[in-house]
């Protein structure tokens, strides 16, 4: 019997982990293990507090000796929570986070040691740039890199660790992480929205970015995970028929939780609320054994590194229920894959949301004010927008038939596309109102009107307005939001200044503001025309009309990435002061290579599990019907053993053809790596991955699910989608 076997009935007896509800409610234990406002009053002086809260809500730079004095009342909290250990903790260019910790620990000089902190490490580190990816900016010999506090976001324990989220830079001042782009990106839109935002409202002084990301994942039980090689080194299956049942009957989505899955989802909510994680929605996602964990939106820099510790908080808290949660974007081939939306807007520090529809007919022009550059933003930079999304794990959903399609396009449903329309056609000064929400009577008895939405909901748009907020749908379930954002920002950002400098050099010849406005956004409203789509993004109507429209319709990923050094998209970065040329080449550099050393690991792992799985347990199968056949033959007369074998005669020669295709294509795939790795630039070593391995990948895959269903089930190794899928 194979190990499948086992791991199987072992699966199939596992039970939900007891989770003891916490004594207090979430309200009380949110934030137990975070340093926030609460603890900094409570455990800095006084002035201290000031300065720092200053420093948070207004980017002042902090003094060393201030520095001294907040790591002195961290380390105290720290300790009295039990931390034995601090690290910085930063977000370097690969899937992850980075943390080396450090004990609270020095010599006292007298043979003992004394509890230590200081300002300087709380404000500074120096971890070694050059085993992280840097795109060629750090080599061996100059591998300084620096990590530096980031007080906008509040140190927290994990563990027995204090952590401090952290940009990371390089000696010469480089970007070589996520975070830092992303703060620029902020402070960008927030002075290029904050101008915009003045035309209507003079009292604002700062805008500031809300991100809301809804995050998918898979479970699957650890022992069928195990017996899985390509989902243990590849995070997803390489291999695998579909299930003859899988999502076809709807049965999933916002079905009841399991109790096994509910038992894992509470003690990640609990741990992810005492770290200050706003957790509110859980769900069944449409696929089976398919979830849904999203939280109340957050500042976006605060809501990308929860999202990070989130993802790590998954993977752990998962093993301790026997589950390995995957966060891949497409673990099984055939049903749906899992994305991260990043809903997303502006707000003012006066308490406007920017993309919200407001009360009166001015709010509301400055509402489509912000839309309409928003569009304008994405409908210019639509390729890069893409580009910061695309990676060799999300491929796979982009494009296929339930994920937002490789093209950039912008849902805005029936009220705000005729509220455009009005405006665009308007020729004086006159204002419109918009229609709120209306109520809708419904025939059943005992159930009260509903409240309907004046837009209705397309979930085949990538990039959709959904009534306050634009929801950005194609980001990839493992990437880090922040690049994504990184471009939406600066793209938004760039637009919103460009508005602001028009209106004000037509306000500066004596022109009127109102009329200056419509004007200027009628002409901003045609110019942006071809992003607005509301129709199916999946058919292939739109495909060719998105090309005829001039928006970005490549879907290799290595190329896609070309985008990013685009002249324009340099501008953008340049001018809006978050990214230099030389990062953006460094980044391209990470991207490409990242891209084909995902795909090389795949190809590996798929040919060593043909040689050492797939063809022996072919091989075995085959020589069973072959023994079968000749045992026909000594049994019975010709004419009749003839007959009886006919069909074990069949399957022998089925499997020698689909196990044939299978070591060929293997070798040939082998052979192709060799001459894809003998080139030196990143770029065309990502192309060749891209045009001459990957349909590798799917060619022997297709043979290989042929072989499984006709190898008998008995001696099959390896866990089939039926067992990864729904046993829970
Ligand atoms: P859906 O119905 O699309 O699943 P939800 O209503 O559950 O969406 O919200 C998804 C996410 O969007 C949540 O994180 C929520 O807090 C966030 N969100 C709601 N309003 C805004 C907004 N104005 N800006 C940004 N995010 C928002
Ligand atoms: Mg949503």
């Amino acid at each position: 019997m194979s190990l499948r076997f086992n791991v199987v009935e072992e699966a199939f007896k596992k039970h939900p982990v007891e989770v003891p509800a916490p004594a207090e409610r979430p309200s009380e234990y949110f934030g137990k293990y975070v340093f926030n406002q609460k603890k900094m009053f409570e455990y800095l002086p006084s002035n201290v507090y000031r300065k720092l809260r200053q420093s948070i809500t207004e980017g002042t730079p902090l003094d060393m000796q201030t520095a001294d004095e907040i790591a002195a009342g961290m380390k105290k909290w720290a300790m009295e929570m039990g931390a034995t250990h601090c690290t910085h903790r930063f977000q370097p260019l690969t899937d992850g986070t980075a943390e080396k910790h450090d004990a609270f620990v020095e010599h006292d000089w007298k043979g003992g040691m004394v509890e230590e902190f200081s300002g300087k490490q709380l404000v500074q580190q120096e971890p070694d740039a050059s085993s992280f990816p840097n795109g060629g900016i750090r080599s061996t010999f100059e591998a300084r890199g620096y990590s530096a506090w980031d007080p906008a976001s509040p140190v927290f324990i994990l563990g027995d660790t204090l952590m401090i989220p952290t940009v990371f830079i390089s000696y010469t001042g480089e970007a070589l992480d996520y975070k830092a782009p992303l703060k620029k990106s902020l402070a960008a839109i927030d002075k290029a929205g904050t101008a915009v935002a003045q035309l209507f409202n003079p009292e604002v002084t700062r805008v500031s970015t809300n991100l809301g990301w809804e995050q998918e994942y898979f479970l699957v039980d650890e022992g069928l995970y195990a017996a899985r090689p390509d989902l243990l080194l590849t995070g997803r299956t390489l291999m695998g028929h579909e299930s003859s049942k899988n999502q076809q009957m709807d049965d999933h989505y916002f079905g009841a939780i399991p109790d096994r899955v509910q038992a894992y989802m509470r003690d990640l909510e609990i741990q992810a609320l005492e770290l200050g994680i706003p957790c509110k929605t859980r769900h069944n996602e449409v696929a089976p054994n398919q979830f849904e964990l999203a939280p109340i939106f957050e500042e976006c820099n605060l809501a990308v590194d929860h999202n990070m510790l989130l993802m790590e908080l998954m993977r752990r808290v998962a093993r301790k229920h026997g589950f390995r949660c995957l966060l891949h974007e497409k673990p099984f081939a055939g049903i749906n894959g899992s994305g991260k939306h990043n809903n997303w807007s502006l707000t003012t520090d006066t308490g406007i949301i920017l993309h919200a529809p407001g009360k009166t007919a001015e709010d509301n022009l400055r509402f489509i004010t912000f839309v309409v550059q928003t569009l304008r933003g994405v409908h210019r930079h639509n390729g890069v927008l893409k580009a910061s999304v695309m990676s060799a794990t999300n491929d796979h959903r982009l494009g296929a038939n339930e994920a937002p399609p490789a093209i950039i396009s912008s849902f805005l449903g029936k009220q705000i596309t005729e509220y455009l329309e009005k405006i665009a056609t308007s020729t004086n000064d006159e204002l419109f109102q918009m229609e709120g929400k209306h109520g809708l009577k419904l025939d059943v008895p005992q159930i009260p009107e509903l409240m309907v939405d004046n837009t209705d909901r397309n979930r085949t748009s990538p990039f959709a307005f959904t009534g306050n907020r634009f929801e950005f749908r194609a980001v990839g379930s493992i990437a880090n939001c922040a690049c994504a954002m990184i471009v939406l920002n600066t793209a938004v950002a760039e637009a919103l200044t460009e508005f602001r400098q028009r209106v004000d050099a037509r306000m500066a010849k004596g022109e009127n503001k109102l009329s200056v406005i419509l004007d200027e956004l009628r002409k901003d409203i045609k110019a942006c025309q071809p992003i607005h789509f509301d129709g199916n993004g999946y058919s292939d109507e739109w495909k060719e009309e998105a090309q005829r429209r001039g928006l970005d319709c490549e879907s290799s990923t290595p190329l896609v990435y070309d985008r990013y050094l685009d002249e324009t998209t340099v501008q953008m970065f340049e001018q809006q002061n978050v990214m230099n040329r030389h990062e953006l080449k460094a980044r391209n550099e990470i991207k490409w290579e990242t891209y084909w050393k995902k795909i090389q690991i795949e190809s590996r792992v798929l040919g060593d599990l043909c040689l050492n799985h797939i063809i022996p347990v072919a091989t075995r199968y085959q020589s069973d019907l072959v023994d079968n056949v000749l045992k026909i033959q000594q049994a019975f007369e010709s004419d009749r053993a003839q007959q009886l074998a006919a069909y074990n005669i069949t399957l022998i020669d089925q499997i020698n053809e689909h196990s044939t295709f299978i070591v060929n294509a293997v070798e040939e795939m082998i052979e192709k790596r060799k001459q894809a790795n003998r080139i030196e630039s990143e770029r065309d070593k990502a192309i060749a991955y891209h045009d001459t391995i990957a349909p590798y990948l799917r060619d022997i895959r297709y043979h290989i699910d042929k072989l499984e269903l006709i190898v008998n089930d008995r001696i099959g190794p390896l866990p089939k989608y039926r067992e990864l899928l729904f046993i829970r």
